[in-house]
């Protein structure tokens, strides 16, 4: 039997992150749970165990590059190898551009751009060792044609793609794949708050007309995480029912 393969994925307390982890461990991965506090991911890896899968909890702020980098150098040195790293943990701190804050700008840089970086860094070297990897940047489709109120989170979404397909260039020969998966409008916490009327008018700009599903998202990444997708590098999938087509 194949080695179990060992997968990172930050922001997996709730949401997307959650329903990606739990894809993951279905699939047979052990899935290590990345986010701020211990709580909520101990409730998820005990839903994933449940269903006989395998996980294990790793509780830090991925806005403080040191911590992340040695979570990640702490996985591979417990586990010996580190395959799949899914970079999903996002914050918004909307506002237009003449009111936009230093702060708001740096926090969703450092959160939503800068922790990717780190984490793809700390994670290269053991993926260049075991001459396989699969990286999942997680985008929107912000980053692709920007959206109003959202300066920050677009500069960082788009900051994603230039980091991941570089990635992709550099890594390709070590057996490494990265990609940016570019959700569009998905029913989480991040968009519960979001008045009726303007989801109705963004269900209207969607081709299938109706808002996505977290596991809408996970299936992407179950793909491009998977063994099969190894001919699949640099791209960005919008998983969006058909809003953006860009
Ligand atoms: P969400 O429901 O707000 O969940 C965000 C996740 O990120 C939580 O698990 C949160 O965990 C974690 N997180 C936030 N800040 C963190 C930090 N500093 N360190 C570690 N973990 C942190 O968001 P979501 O809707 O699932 O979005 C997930 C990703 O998809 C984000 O990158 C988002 O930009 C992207 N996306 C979402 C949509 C959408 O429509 N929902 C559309 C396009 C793109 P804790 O709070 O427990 O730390």
């Amino acid at each position: 039997m194949a080695e179990q393969r060992v997968a990172f994925v930050t922001g997996a307390s709730r949401g997307i992150g959650r329903a990606i982890a739990e894809r993951l461990a279905a699939d047979g991965r052990h899935v290590v749970l990345c986010a701020r506090s211990e709580g909520p991911l101990t409730d998820v890896r005990a839903g994933i165990e449940a269903a006989g899968g395998s996980a294990s909890t790793c509780a830090v702020d991925v806005g403080d590059g040191r911590a992340l980098a040695d979570a990640i150098d702490g996985v591979v040195k417990e586990r010996g190898r580190l395959d799949i790293l899914v970079n999903n943990a996002g914050i918004t701190r909307d506002g237009l551009i003449l009111r936009m804050s230093d702060e708001a700008w740096d926090e969703v840089i450092r959160v939503d751009l800068t922790s990717a970086f780190i984490a793809c860094r700390a994670a290269a070297r053991a993926m260049m060792k075991g001459r396989f990897g699969r990286i999942v940047n997680v985008g929107s489709t912000s980053g692709l044609v920007g959206n109003e109120g959202q300066a920050n989170y677009a500069a960082a979404k788009s900051g994603l793609i230039g980091l991941t397909k570089t990635i992709a260039r550099e890594l390709g020969a070590k057996g490494i794949t990265a990609n940016v998966l570019a959700p569009g409008f998905i029913e989480t916490d991040m968009t519960k708050d979001l008045p009726s009327d303007r989801v109705e008018m963004l269900r209207q700009m969607i081709a299938v007309r109706r808002l996505g599903a977290v596991a809408d998202i996970a299936a992407g990444v179950a793909y491009l995480t998977s063994d099969d997708a190894g001919f699949i590098t640099g791209q960005v999938l919008c998983i969006d029912g058909g809003m953006t087509m860009v």
